[in-house]
């Protein structure tokens, strides 16, 4: 109890560098991999913290990571700070009014997400400091969540072999421990190779790679009613052979995501997508390769830092929102549907209200529907243990991805969510500093998890960071 009020102090007086960091990031929207300036950003906030710096970790250019402290347990707190593309918005309006000449924008609070994950490793670094504890703190700036699997290239390298505990957390409407449920994915792409040929003088001579994809794309719709309920496939053409109608196309080229709650289901899926694949290749006589963009696996539970979690939230309450701030979210309320508001409420398994922010800790375990995405902090959890928690950083009912999350990413209220959730993470942190027991047991629960299922990674050996990707 001692510890969490004075961890929480650390972290209120720390806060003003990290809301103007989140603030500088939001306003240099930077694409999967091409974080460079962002990844600039947190290192030099890293090195003013006084953190031992590290860049380019993992082998990707765009990652950061800086630890303080020596000896002891490894604490690892993880952030992005990765944009979305055609999410452009204007800050603090509630209304869609794009910024000229500026296609992406943090549509995701990845701004906040990066600089209130370094704002709670800069606070238990000072804490230990102060004690002269042994134990060390590490924030690690993970780039390309947005598809690149850039945690999952991490995890390959060995980035965290000598962490003991993982914590990480997402901006959402609702304070909560994040339930371990997300699905495991591959995006995979498929390149069909015809003969081209033009399209009336000579059609006999033509296989078009295009008829290859649409008959691809025919069976996997087929193959949707023979699949389990929860498994997702979704598709996009990312070269369609061209433009010119009255020519044969001969190459074409299709990405594919495969989701499902487990790895071993997602492998299973891919196999049968891709029998698919070479039938419609033998049905065109055209012929198929493949290529896998990214994978990433599904989140591992650890109750005991769940738990750690959840006693750090119910503590602190919810976060303090104003007057100002309940009537900015009553604006942007008002731009999405009773149906987004109400599915909002279920998801977190509290009943619905007209309060436009969250005013209560969302309840662990919660019934209701679960969350149907994927992260990247999945492959983390498989080797490390590891906790998440969402911080409420924006209006209930706010759709993910959208230009009104995009909207709120400097608005007072988030701010106000970073802040409240960077306490809640810290907390986690001096927990297990300074209970060697609680450490024990999460390390006890991640080894029963992993000896029940084993991680084998959806990435294949020779999987490459898909650098050139956006
Ligand atoms: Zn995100």
């Amino acid at each position: 109890m001692k510890n969490s009020a004075e961890i929480w102090n650390v972290v209120d007086e720390k806060r003003k560098p990290y809301i103007e960091l989140s603030d500088r990031i939001w306003g240099m929207p930077e694409l999967n991999f091409h974080e460079v300036r962002s990844a600039a950003e947190h290192a030099a906030q890293l090195e003013r913290e006084g953190f031992r710096v590290e860049t380019g970790v993992g082998g990707l250019p765009t990652a950061v990571m800086g630890e303080a402290g020596e000896g002891g347990p490894v604490i690892a707190i993880l952030g992005e700070y990765d944009a979305l593309p055609e999410l452009s918005q204007e800050a603090g309006v509630a209304e869609h009014r794009p910024l000229p000449g500026q296609g992406a924008g943090h549509g995701c609070g990845h701004n906040l997400l990066g600089a209130g994950a370094m704002l709670a490793a800069a606070a238990v670094k000072d804490w230990l400091a102060a004690r002269g504890m042994k134990g060390r703190v590490r924030y690690y700036g993970c780039p390309a969540e947005e598809g690149g699997a850039g945690k999952a290239f991490m995890v390959k390298e060995g980035a965290f072999k000598d962490v003991d505990i993982a914590i990480s957390w997402h901006p959402a409407a609702f304070a909560s421990v994040t339930e371990p449920v997300s699905l495991a994915n591959t995006t995979i792409d498929f390149e069909f190779t015809g003969r081209s040929s033009h399209a009336a003088a000579a059609p006999h001579l033509g296989r078009s790679a295009l008829d290859a994809i649409e008959l691809m794309n025919v069976g996997v719709n087929y193959m949707r009613e023979h699949m389990p309920s929860d498994a997702r496939i979704h598709y996009a053409y990312l070269d369609a052979g061209g433009i010119a109608p009255n020519v044969v196309q001969g190459k074409a080229k299709v990405r594919y995501v495969v989701r499902a709650p487990e790895v071993a289901e997602v492998h299973a899926l891919l196999a049968r997508v891709g029998r698919i694949a070479e039938g419609a290749a033998l049905m065109t006589e055209t012929s198929v390769t493949s290529k896998v963009v990214s994978a990433m696996s599904n989140l591992l539970a650890n109750l005991p830092l769940e738990d750690a979690m959840q006693r750090n939230f119910d503590r602190l309450g919810p976060p303090p929102f104003d007057a100002e701030d309940m009537a900015f979210a009553r604006q942007m309320q008002a731009t999405v549907t009773r149906q987004d508001v109400e599915t909002a409420f279920r998801r977190a398994g509290l009943p619905v209200t007209d309060v436009p922010l969250c005013t209560t800790i969302a309840p662990k375990s919660a019934p209701g529907p679960k969350m149907m995405g994927s992260t990247d902090v999945g492959d983390v959890s498989w080797a490390v243990p590891t906790v998440q928690a969402r911080g409420a950083t924006y209006t209930i009912g706010t759709p993910g991805h959208s230009w009104q999350l995009t909207a709120h990413g400097k608005s007072p209220l988030a701010h106000k969510g970073m802040v409240h959730v960077a306490k809640a993470m810290a907390g986690v942190a001096v927990d297990v500093l300074s209970d060697s027991a609680l450490l024990e047991q999460a390390k006890a629960d991640f080894r029963e998890r992993l000896e029940r299922s084993p991680y084998t990674p959806l990435l294949p050996d020779d999987a490459k960071p898909a650098f050139d990707m956006c």
